[in-house]
């Protein structure tokens, strides 16, 4: 038991983050399981499940899409609050959605699908789609502190915006008239985001999270 024990002290000593050291992290209320192959789930995501579950009725069928789920946190916790949607969780990382499936082993709504963005859901629409995506610049300050966690889920491109650009540019094929896109970004990115937003979207906003920081941003496709 002690060598365990000392063993641990050690890892965490080394900067590595706790819920990899112990193996999970609460999120909105629930213990998920986090390996080393997802992004540590962060209290601030927890906005992004706020808005998204708004948005949704209770009592009546809906679609949701959940690009880029990791450990599943996200989509998961939808689909517990929200039993009658049926929510498509996916990842382009077959080990990430690992640790999705299992975390979601015990919910009927929620199906995994291994894509990179929409490649794999040709065809499909959805009532709401939402997204923590990777949205760190290559090279940003940051990572020296994040170096523990997959560079897939973190960074992004020069300016950290590649993804939420490829989510922008394909998401109108994919949500149907009036459905709302909802996103998570860095701390400086709110006003670009609403800029990108306002080509194909209306009511285009960012929301600020508990420390005051633009953290999602979001809005309706267009109807006509
Ligand atoms: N919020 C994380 C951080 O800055 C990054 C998460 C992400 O890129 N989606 O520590």
């Amino acid at each position: 038991m002690l060598p365990k024990f000392e063993a641990m002290i050690g890892r965490r000593l080394k900067g590595e983050p706790v819920a990899y050291i112990t193996g999970s992290r609460e999120f909105y209320g629930v213990e998920f399981k986090v390996t080393k192959d997802v992004l540590v789930p962060r209290p601030e995501t927890e906005l992004l499940v706020d808005l998204a579950l708004e948005r949704i009725p209770e009592n009546s069928p809906f679609r949701v899409l959940d690009l880029g789920t990791g450990s599943g946190v996200v989509g998961i916790s939808i689909a517990r609050h929200r039993k009658r949607a049926t929510v498509t969780a996916v990842d382009k990382s077959p080990s990430a959605l690992a640790v999705a499936k299992q975390n979601g082993e015990k919910l009927e709504n929620i199906r995994f699908v291994e894509s990179d963005w929409f490649a794999a859901l040709q065809g499909e629409k959805f009532d709401l789609i939402l997204s923590n995506p990777p949205y760190i610049a290559e090279g940003d300050e940051h990572l020296a502190n994040l170096k523990f966690e997959p560079a897939l889920a973190l960074t992004s491109g020069r300016d950290g915006l590649d993804a939420i650009r490829s989510i922008l540019e394909a998401a109108p094929s994919h949500l149907e008239p009036g459905g709302w896109l909802l996103f998570e970004h860095g701390y400086n990115q709110g006003e670009t985001c609403r800029e990108l937003l306002s080509k194909n979207f209306v009511e285009a906003g960012s929301w600020k999270d508990l420390s005051g920081i633009e953290r999602v941003s979001g809005g309706r496709l267009t109807s006509g």
